[in-house]
């Protein structure tokens, strides 16, 4: 889209993905980041108006983790400035708002099929839009950015394959819960959470054969939401009872339920909270640890913030935490989260 445009800004919520920053570095665009509402992961209507103006090329509201983000307000200010509006449903395939799949409020939009986002094909995603006019530009941008590698989809292949042959608890346990624990030992949060990305990242279209993997894992979708809504009714029926704390919810459509999202009163019960159970198998983690201009590792592609700004993204960043919700958490595991989280409230009430 940039190629027909002389447009260089894009704006981004503050608390997203590391790799939506080095995309937009890699399409030698440049950065903005937006400060969120209070307690919210939807972008500060008054900031992203003052962050819009005729160079933003596009405006990225983003479905964390299948929560519904607020694109309405997002089109209305992106497109009184002729800016798109890209929808990043990275992770949040299924969710719907009025009936129909969220990405279609926008102008763009995509989710991911990468390992850990729900059903996958290793690496790649979908590409997609409302728009007629648009398609085939996409489509040819596309061809052109991620052509077929033949070395990268056998690669990728292998690794489709290795997890398949791990997809099961205790398979995960031993392919992730190692490294894990080993970089929580080294208090790597950011390793921990699966934060760091290569500067470079390698793009290609998936082959035939992890194409076909994908449509079969979309056969199964309706199910595993079906599953993943039950687990995450179970989870709200506990954790609603814990005082202090806010499970994260839609304020507009149906989202989905990869992990559950909870607010914290501040960073020291978070992170008692995660030095209790991360790693230990309960699939606690962080969607994010930091903002984007927190990491040290992408200075060279997000523009540095002073200590006082973005307030509430950074104290999200400090009290959020990711509850795993696989079909696989049992009411065990969901009765020892919530003990946990309780005595954390608990004693921070006492001090
Ligand atoms: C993972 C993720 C992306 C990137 O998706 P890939 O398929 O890994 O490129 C973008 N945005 C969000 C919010 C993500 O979680």
């Amino acid at each position: 889209m940039h190629q027909d445009s002389e447009r260089r800004v894009v704006v981004v919520p503050a608390y997203t993905c590391p790799l939506v920053a080095l995309a937009v570095a890699h399409c030698g665009l440049e950065l903005r980041v937006c400060e969120l509402l209070p307690d919210s992961l939807d972008m500060d209507p008054a900031h992203l108006s003052q962050l819009c103006d005729a160079n933003t090329l596009a405006v990225i509201p983003t479905h964390l983790a299948g929560r519904i983000a607020d694109v309405p307000t997002a089109c209305r200010i992106a497109h009184a400035f002729d800016a798109w509006v890209i929808e990043d449903a990275a992770q949040a395939l299924g969710a719907t708002v009025e009936g129909r799949s969220v990405g279609l409020q926008g102008d763009v939009a995509f989710f991911s099929l990468a390992v850990g986002k729900g059903l996958t094909m290793f690496e790649g995603g979908v590409l997609f839009t409302a728009h007629d006019a648009l398609r085939a530009p996409l489509h040819n941008a596309a061809s052109t950015e991620a052509p077929a590698r033949i070395g990268w989809e056998l690669r990728r292949s292998v690794e489709l394959l290795g997890y398949a042959a791990l997809y099961r608890p205790a398979g995960l346990r031993l392919a992730y819960g190692r490294p894990l624990r080993r970089d929580l030992a080294r208090h790597d949060w950011i390793a921990a959470a699966g934060d760091e990305f290569d500067l470079d990242i390698p793009l290609h279209r998936p082959g035939a054969w992890r194409q076909s993997v994908a449509r079969r894992a979309l056969m199964r979708l309706p199910g595993f939401l079906v599953q993943t809504a039950q687990g995450a009714a179970r989870w709200r029926a506990c954790l609603q009872n814990i005082a202090g704390l806010t499970c994260m919810g839609d304020a507009a459509g149906q989202g989905v339920w990869p992990v559950m999202l909870v607010l914290l009163p501040d960073q020291t019960v978070r992170d008692a909270v995660l030095n209790r159970l991360w790693g230990s198998g309960y699939g606690l983690s962080l969607p994010f640890v930091h903002t984007l201009p927190d990491y040290a590792y992408l200075r060279a592609v997000v523009p540095a913030a002073e200590s006082d700004a973005l307030p509430n993204a950074r104290a999200l960043a400090g009290r959020l935490l990711a509850i795993g919700n696989s079909p696989w958490v049992t009411d065990a595991d969901r009765t020892v989260v919530c003990e946990v989280l309780k005595e954390a409230l608990a004693a921070a009430v006492r001090g």
